[in-house]
């Protein structure tokens, strides 16, 4: 459908029906989604193998198993979580009672971005469709075999006037911004964030913005460097490094940089084999300008490890870089691509001012054994969320809310934080009859009056 306008209006119609306030057709509506997916499962890794050449095993993991544990996970709480919040009243308020009401927006616009672009166009709807609303997708048009694979699904479990999805780019998306939706959900690239950010201000629409930038990976001098190693390289070249939350550039300290490197290196071969444009598991850059984007990083003088590509599959080996500045290029912008530059630091304050002159970051992580150090990072950078001794991991926490903070987004989202972002907090006052207070009226001074 092209008549945005007339597909908006539907969704408003259906929703003044008040039929999505039921909790169990919404529960119904997820039950249906996820039993789709299910019957889908085959077309989903098809189509990502198409896109971006992932693995089943990347598919399952990042994408299609993730979207069905947070299905699982809301449908049980899901009843809990919508009852009114009772709260206190304080001694002012004598005889009444309060409510936070958890109410749907009315229709949602999702835009998603091409990277995991089954997991992050699904994991927003199931929020959205938790707390009672309808919602219009617009996928990638970077992953259109993705994309279709959604189209399919959507419209196999919902009727339009409930969940719809519009194809197309930047023009579908900008056409759809200017019709009267209800709340904005976007994940993609700060500038686009921006120009969403605008479009939702002229009409006051509430929005969350799910972004980018530079996430910070940090090796103290006391890690376990053979477990950071490989939870770095995992986390790191998985998706081969198109992910938002990727450790983007590690700092290490210079006492056991060469140990460090050693560790990835062997953690690389074991995880990808000694010639990864070979491993038909490895994932492929999504397309010619993302593969030329990121070459233009790679100055043989730095190259450490892998350092290779094929133009033919757009693969680049997964890459590490040494020697690097803070000023060089590749530490300019968020990297995006299986390339990591690897900056040695003495003291641990050098390394938080450096995280600190830059936006902040998404995610940030740090790997030591000592609980001063760990604290003094996490209390001393601010950055969306991230992970001790790990990366990316925090991401798949159900009860963790995901989000920016600055210009890595703003608004957190997974488990029961979707359903918050999705609802209204309506606050309601209920207030006896049965008597009535005096000091609040003017020129009334006298004790409780019966009504
Ligand atoms: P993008 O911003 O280019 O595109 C995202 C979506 O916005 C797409 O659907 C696209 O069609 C649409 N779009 C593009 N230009 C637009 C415009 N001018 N007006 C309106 N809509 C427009 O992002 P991308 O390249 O698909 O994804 C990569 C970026 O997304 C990276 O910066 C990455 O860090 C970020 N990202 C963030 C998260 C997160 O959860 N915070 C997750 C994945 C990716």
């Amino acid at each position: 459908m092209t008549d945005y306008s007339a597909l908006i209006q539907q969704q408003h119609a259906f929703f003044s029906t008040s039929q999505t306030q039921s909790i169990s057709l919404r529960k119904e509506a997820l039950t249906r989604l996820r039993d789709t997916i299910r019957r889908h499962e085959r077309d989903i890794m098809d189509a990502l193998k198409a896109d971006l050449n992932k693995s089943e095993f990347e598919a399952y993991a990042t994408e299609i198993g993730i979207v069905l544990s947070e299905i699982r996970f809301v449908m049980k709480r899901l009843r809990a979580w919508a009852r009114p919040e009772k709260v206190k009243t304080p001694l002012t308020h004598i005889g009444s009672s309060g409510a936070i009401y958890s109410e749907p927006y009315g229709v949602v616009l999702i835009i998603a971005p091409w990277n995991f672009p089954f997991q992050l166009a699904l994991m927003p709807l199931i929020g959205a469709i938790a707390a009672g609303n309808c919602a219009v997708i617009k996928p990638s048009e970077l992953t259109p075999r993705t994309s279709a694979v959604i189209v399919q699904i959507i419209n196999e479990t919902f009727s339009e006037a409930y969940v719809a999805v519009v194809e197309g780019g930047a023009e579908a998306s900008q056409a759809l911004l200017r019709e009267k939706v209800d709340y904005i959900f976007f994940t993609g690239a700060p500038p686009v964030g921006k120009l969403i950010m605008e479009a939702a201000a002229r009409r006051l629409i509430p929005v969350t913005l799910e972004l980018g930038g530079k996430s910070p990976c940090i090796v103290h001098k006391d890690a376990n460097l053979k477990l950071a190693a490989k939870r770095i390289v995992w986390g790191k070249f998985i998706n081969a490094g198109q992910t938002c939350i990727a450790p983007d550039y590690l700092y290490v300290h210079e006492s056991v940089k060469t140990s460090l490197i050693a560790h990835l290196k062997q953690a690389i071969e074991e995880m990808y084999g000694v010639d990864p444009l070979n491993n038909p598991s490895y994932t492929r850059i999504v397309n010619e300008k993302h593969f030329n984007r990121l070459l233009a990083y790679l100055n043989e003088e730095q190259v450490r490890i892998g350092g290779a590509s094929d133009r033919d599959t757009l693969r680049i080996e997964p890459t590490v870089l040494t020697g690097v500045e803070a000023d060089d290029e590749v530490m300019k912008d968020e990297i995006f691509g299986p390339i990591m530059p690897l900056l040695a630091y003495d003291e641990i304050d050098e390394v938080l001012a450096a995280i600190n002159s830059r936006p902040k970051a998404l995610a940030l992580y740090i790997f030591s054994e000592n609980k001063a150090v760990q604290k003094k990072v996490l209390t001393g950078a601010s950055f969306g969320g991230g992970c001790v001794n790990d990366t990316v991991y925090h991401f798949t926490s159900p009860y963790l809310p995901f989000g920016g903070v600055g210009s890595s987004g703003m608004g957190a989202y997974h488990g029961q934080s979707s359903f918050k972002l999705f609802s209204h907090r309506k606050s309601v006052l209920k207030m006896t009859t049965r008597f009535d207070l005096p000091f609040r009226y003017p020129h009334m001074k006298h004790a409780l009056q019966r009504v």
